[in-house]
């Protein structure tokens, strides 16, 4: 009989949830991490650091108060990188620690050092100064995630230069950031950036930013960003950069076209790897693709069916919400539950503003040919959005021209990440138009502004919200 019946490699968003799920079904399971600290990227260098390093960068700015006592850009006291630090690494501490004590809860045996394949059915597991392990499994759960992509290009060694793990070392905050890459990553730290006065340049080769949202939106969140203070180079690329021995002198970094920047600090965010070399792939005959991600099927199978692979491991989206859900299908399909992943699977971009969407854009409605009619609410109109002084944020919903069943939401303005979610369950459930009428909101609330944008999609429909709904 095998040691485990599943065993887990990787203690990130995608790990913990799926020993947690096997565990939930008494299944016996072991958690192998490399990392003397659990929580992977998620916990430790990506969702959780950036995502309070812009609550710190908020605050430190006073962007808040911006909007609603009309201050523009003055920073509510010099920020240095202790202080913008500080909270991050209280954050990452108590995340560990949750995830730590609901592993334990479980009774999930975490094994700390870095696991490989000896066969289809066993892992290795080998630590420094400590007897090798081979944990025998039934099933095996690949959730290794991906490190930040390293362009040769790019002299990482120089303290100047980060990617995105790096960039929490930051031993001083940037005079003038150039940030190479408009990703999801990239626009995060531009804005956070931005938002505590320091200059900041965005260069990417795609010439939209963030092509997968509604083109609206994309543009929206684009002129709100470079209000904040960041420079769009959109549309070129990097040919070389030159970094100085001397940090008194800028770093000058040649862009297509021949424009030379100068800036002191660069943040190289140019999309990930997956973990997946030195894991043993070959001798299980599982070959990696592009960038090393492996090829699952609609329930994580790898190409051995009984070894599962999910979150940034797999690819795209490489978020820590689809990572968790993803680990809960491949689980249950694994002990013989068969379940289907989450019909719609929302985004949440943590730029300044949040721009948030769930279920379809406006320009894949008309590419399927579905008839469709548009509800928009702005924060301006709507009481709470006045009260805390959000004047440019919008909700816009797209609506079934004749089921008037909701197909899409995007939000963008503070809280959008939360508000999106409304949406979202209307979305699962197949609810729309009368729904949204139907329901009592608090007021004032933000989250009545899905009243306003129904009424306004009925008022487009007929010239008349009244009498529309059965
Ligand atoms: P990871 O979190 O990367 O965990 C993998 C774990 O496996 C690591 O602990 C690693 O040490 C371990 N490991 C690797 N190889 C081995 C081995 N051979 N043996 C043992 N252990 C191994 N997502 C969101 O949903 N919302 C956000 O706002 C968001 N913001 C982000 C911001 C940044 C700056 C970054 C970089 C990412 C962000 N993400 C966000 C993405 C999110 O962090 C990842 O999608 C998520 O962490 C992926 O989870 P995972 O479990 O697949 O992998």
């Amino acid at each position: 009989m095998a040691d485990f019946d599943l065993v887990v490699i990787g203690s990130g968003p995608a790990g913990e949830q799926g020993a947690a799920h096997a565990a939930r079904l008494g299944k016996r399971v072991a958690v192998v991490e490399r990392e003397p600290v659990l929580g992977g990227t998620a916990a430790n260098t990506g969702t959780l650091p950036s995502k309070t390093l812009r609550e710190t960068a908020l605050y430190l700015s006073g962007y808040r108060a911006r909007g609603l006592f009309g201050i523009e850009t003055t920073l509510r006291r010099e920020a240095t990188v202790s202080d913008l630090l500080y909270r991050e690494r209280r954050v990452k501490v108590v995340e560990r620690e949750r995830i730590t004590m609901n592993l334990e809860r479980h009774g999930v045996e975490v094994v700390q050092g870095h696991g490989s394949f000896l066969d289809a059915h066993t892992v290795l597991v080998r630590r420094e100064g400590h007897p090798e392990r081979r944990l025998t499994a039934g099933s095996i759960l690949i959730a290794t995630g991906s490190s930040p992509y390293r362009p040769p290009l790019y002299p990482f060694g120089d303290p100047r230069v980060h990617d995105s793990d790096e960039l929490l070392e930051l031993a001083e905050l940037p005079r003038a950031l150039m940030v190479v890459g408009a990703g999801v990553i990239g626009c995060e730290y531009a804005c956070m950036f931005a938002a505590l006065g320091i200059p900041v340049t965005l260069v990417d080769v795609k010439p939209e930013l963030l092509s997968f949202l509604d083109d609206e939106f994309s543009g929206l969140l684009r002129e709100r960003m470079v209000a904040l203070g960041v420079t769009m180079r959109l549309g070129y690329s990097v040919e070389s950069i030159h970094v100085p021995e001397k940090n008194a002198e800028p770093i000058r970094l040649t862009l297509s076209g021949g424009d030379v920047l100068e800036v002191d600090q660069v943040l190289v965010a140019s999309g990930r790897s997956a973990n997946t070399s030195g894991l043993g792939l070959e001798a299980v005959g599982i070959k990696p693709g592009q960038r090393g991600h492996l090829e699952v099927g609609p329930t994580y199978q790898t190409a051995v069916p009984h070894i599962y692979a999910v979150g940034d491991v797999i690819g795209f989206p490489a978020l820590a919400s689809t990572a968790m859900e993803q680990a809960r299908v491949a689980v249950l399909h694994a002990f013989g539950k068969a379940q289907a992943l989450a019909p719609v699977l929302p985004y949440g971009i943590y730029t300044i503003p949040e721009v948030s969407m769930a279920g379809e854009t406006e320009k894949a409605l008309i590419a399927k040919g579905v008839p469709y009619v548009v509800g928009r609410a702005g924060y301006i109109t709507n009481a709470r959005g006045q009260i805390i002084g959000e004047g440019r944020g919008q909700l816009k919903l797209l609506f079934h021209r004749e089921s008037l069943k909701l197909l899409g939401v995007h939000v963008l303005g503070e809280q959008a990440s939360e508000l999106v979610h409304i949406g979202l369950v209307a979305l699962v459930s197949g609810a729309g138009a009368q729904l949204f009428v139907e329901t009592c909101f608090n007021y004032p609330t933000l989250s009545e502004m899905y009243k306003t944008a129904t009424y306004n999609a009925l008022q487009e429909l007929n010239g008349s919200s009244s009498n529309f709904l059965p």
